[in-house]
Order: C-alpha cells, then structure tokens, then sequence
C-alpha cells in the first residue's frame, strides 16, 4: 500500500459510518408514522363534534414564547403528543362546518395525502426535466381549459391570489412599456391602473410592493349589486389620458369578498380592449365557479381575461396554500421573469433540458410539488363532486339569506349572489360597536365562527359559505346563535 491509500483509509474510518438524518429503525418510525396518519384521519372525520374555534390558552401560548431551540434529539412520537395537545385544538377552525368566517376553505382529506406524498419526494419544481413539472403544467392547462382561455396561456402555482394578482401587475406592465422596463425601472413612466372600491385590499397592496404606489391604483365606485360601475371606469381612464398619465391594467373581480359580487367581465373586456389595457380578474375564489353548469354563466367574459388570478385552497377545497396565476399570452408572460444567468442556461439533453422551466415565469427559483395535492383531489373526487360542493355553497348562502330575513332582530346587509351573506343584528343602540362585539361573542363560544367587514360604513357580520362539508343544520345554528347572543348582548346594554 502506498501512503496515499493508507491516508485514504484513514479519512474514511475517522468519518464514520453515518450522519444521514433517516430513521435508525424504520420499523418504529412506521408504526409512529401509521398512528399519526390516524390519528390526522380521526380529526377530520369528527371535526364537526368539535367548538369551531377555541382560543390559545395563555400557558400554551407561553409555552410557544419560552421554548428555545431543540438541540438534541426527541422521540417522533413524544413530538406529536405535544402537537396533539398544544396546537391541534387552537387552530383556525376553518375546516369545521360552522366556520363562516373571511373566505378560508375547508381543505380535504385526499388533498392532505397528496400533500405527504408530495413532501416524500421533495421535489423542486424550479425547472428542469420531470415529471412532477408535468404535472403542474397539466393543472395549469385543465384550468386555462376550463377558464375557456386559449392553448397559448401559461401558468404557475403559487401561494395564493395576493402574490397572484401581484405578478399580473408586473406582468401588464412589462406587456405595456417593454421589458426595458425591466433594466431600467418605471421611472418616467406615470403608469395607473384601476379596481372597484370592492377590490381585495391585496391589488392596491400589490401597487405598492410594484413600486408604483397604491395611489396609481384608481377606485371606481360600485353599483347597488357591488359591481363596478363601467361609465365610471371610462371616465376615469379618459381623464388619466388627458392628464399625462398612462393606463395600463383593470383589475375585475369575479367573486368579491364582501357580497361574493362578480364583475361585468364582458364590458369591462372590450373597454380594455378598446383603450388597449390589460384586463386582468382577480377570481380568488370565484373563478372556480367555471366548474359549474349553473355558475358558469354568472362568470362569462372570464374567457376574454388578458390573466386570471385563482385560489384551489378557497372553493377548490385543497389544503392551503395552492393559488395559481394563469397568463393568455405566455410570450408576454416570460418577458416578465425569465432571465438569462449563465449558471441556469439549459441543456438540450439530460436533467437540465426540459422544455419549460416554472422560473421563467414567476419570481421563485426554488418551488414545492403544489400541484400534487391538486393533481389528487381532482382526480380522486373529479370537478363533478367538486362543483357540486360550490353549488351546494350557494344554495345554503340563500337559505341563511331567508332564516336572517325570517328574523326581525336581523338584518341582511346584502344582496346574496353567490356564497356570501351578510347581516346584522338591530341593537337599539350603538349598532356597530355591538356587532362587532357580537361576532367575538359568536366566535368565543364555539358554536360558529362569522367574520365583520364594513358594508357602506355600516358594521356587519358576513357569513363566507365556503366549506363543503356545511349543511342546512349548521346555517341554523349560525342564525340561533346570533340570535340567542344577540339578544342576551341587548338586554346587557338596555
Ligand atoms: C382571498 C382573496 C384574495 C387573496 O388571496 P390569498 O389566496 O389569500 O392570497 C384576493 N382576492 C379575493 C377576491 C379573495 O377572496
């Protein structure tokens, strides 16, 4: 042996047999495993006998405050136990069948394996040459597909609507003054969009992170149905005009947060055709409507949409987060984001190739399997029972609508067109501050959990119908409950 091999051995002894971060016995890790599975399945299928929503007691909440952090080793098992009793029963609650609250999604059960799965091959969907690339490019073109959008559009899952809407700023502008945009930044260019009053606060939060601030973000008033009032659109983009400013994107929404009130997408498409603007729907969660028959027709113009900004984990029902930003012209789409850095250039052959790369189209180079969560709860379930869970939403939104209207302490604050319905209870005195009280007294209790927002300065709660596992019976409790509150709220302050 030389004294080169010698060192080698050496080297190799003093470094030992393993450092691998894997189970040292798979057997047990299985069983562990195994049990928290169940015990994940047993929460789901009892979630209804369950409060909504019970608060973070301040010992746990300490307990969080004043851990440091693990340097040593724990039992798998022993972590989960404190899982089971420190954060399993303070959650959100919006996977429970009474939580009515803003507009979260239940998430189901498939989805949830689709999300171990995903985390089992931790896959990086940057780019490069892969299946799971695939599938995500199949997801983007079933919806574009279902969206009636053409078959150049592309697309990427993302975090959710707000990021969404986001990239479509930058992207309508890049479209509107060139991709020198991009090098030299939009100084000089006085570019302003608009969106209804209605709008989620996310469009003008995306103005600002753009950088051209949430003033070049003009507010065009709604109409009596929530909708934006188009004469008004062309009359603020005539009047930017002749001010030296420069239009370049109307944000519609299909689905407002607030009345669940859609847009009119076919005149605002052809005003923006006609003053040539970007036309971009932020259909957080209503754009999924598309899946459905008897929706479909409330969301028509969505197939003229210049892009589209949509959410699974709202009405698709697929475990946060999973939001998705489709782009008709994926040309225009890729001169917004795709660089050139010379340690990413592609291949022709091998692991580097591959035709598309997700990069190229958002502002992540690193990227999660999202899309498998997806790929599995629609192929598990199918758009039918999908959409017939939206549907069913609907249905139960117009049947709270009459229980509040039946109920003369109550007062419906809304028009109810799709999902969403908003009221609130006449206090003699002091309305809003006492419904706003009243909506923590619902949530505190258990029995439900309703959001506040303010409908024409007035204070309401709003009931967000987004979870499929609600039924009739839990629309009453919501109703009994605020009475029953209500009027206990009532006769404290008389
Ligand atoms: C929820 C929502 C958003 C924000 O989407 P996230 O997925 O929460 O980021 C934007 N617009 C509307 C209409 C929404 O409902």
């Amino acid at each position: 042996m030389t004294r080169s091999d010698d060192e080698l051995t050496e080297l190799a002894k003093s470094l030992g047999d393993r450092a691998d971060l894997d189970p040292t016995d798979w057997s047990a890790f299985r069983r562990q495993s195994h049990a928290i599975l169940d015990d994940m399945i047993d929460y789901i299928e009892t979630i209804r006998g369950r409060p909504v929503w019970t608060k973070t007691p301040d010992d746990i909440r300490a307990g969080f405050n004043n851990a440091t952090l693990p340097v040593h080793a724990n039992d798998l098992s022993a972590v989960h136990a404190e899982f089971m009793t420190t954060i399993l029963p303070y959650t959100i609650g919006n996977t429970h069948p009474r939580f009515m609250g803003w507009v979260h999604g239940g998430g189901n059960a498939v989805g949830m394996i689709g999300e171990m799965v995903a985390a089992a091959i931790n896959a990086n969907l940057g780019g490069r040459d892969h299946a799971p690339i695939e599938v995500e490019q199949q997801v983007v073109r079933w919806f574009a597909e279902a969206f009636g959008l053409p078959a150049t559009t592309t697309g990427l899952l993302l975090t959710g609507s707000s990021i969404a809407n986001f990239i479509a700023v930058h992207i309508a502008r890049v479209a509107s003054i060139g991709p020198d945009l991009r090098r030299k930044g939009i100084s000089g260019h006085p570019l302003v969009g608009y969106a209804a009053t209605t709008a989620h606060s996310c469009v003008p939060k995306a103005f600002d992170m753009a950088g051209m601030g949430s003033e070049s973000l003009r507010l065009i008033p709604v109409n009596a149905a929530g909708r934006m009032d188009v004469g008004a659109l062309a009359r603020a983009i005539d009047h930017d005009l002749h001010t030296g400013h420069r239009p370049f994107l109307v944000v519609a929404s299909a689905g407002t947060v607030d009345c669940g009130a859609i847009d009119d997408l076919p005149s605002i498409a052809r005003l923006c055709r006609e003053k040539d603007l970007w036309f971009h729907v932020d259909g957080a969660f209503g754009a999924l409507g598309m899946l459905s028959p008897t929706l479909r027709p409330l969301l028509a113009g969505l197939e003229r949409a210049d892009s589209v900004a949509f959410d699974f984990h709202k009405w698709g029902q697929i475990p946060y987060d999973a939001g998705c930003i489709l782009v008709r012209d994926g040309d225009a789409h890729k001169r917004a984001f795709a660089t050139e850095a010379a340690y990413l250039r592609r291949e022709e052959r091998g692991l580097a190739g591959g035709a598309l790369w997700p990069c190229d189209l958002g502002p992540d180079l690193s990227r999660g399997f999202r899309a498998l969560k997806v790929w599995y709860t629609l192929k598990v379930l199918g758009t039918e029972r999908l959409a017939a869970a939206i549907e069913r939403t609907c249905d139960l939104a117009r049947y709270l609508a009459k229980r509040v209207d039946l109920a003369p302490e109550l007062e419906r604050m809304t028009p109810t067109s799709l999902n969403i319905v908003c009221f609130r209870y006449r206090f003699s005195a002091d309305i809003d501050h006492q419904n706003a009280e009243l909506a923590a007294d619902i949530q505190e209790s258990g029995v439900a959990v309703v959001s506040t927002s303010k409908i024409g300065g007035q204070m309401v709660l709003r009931c967000a119908i987004v979870n499929h596992r609600s039924r009739v019976e839990d629309m009453d409790d919501v109703v009994d409950i605020a009475l029953t509150l209500g009027r206990r709220r009532e006769a404290l302050s008389s």
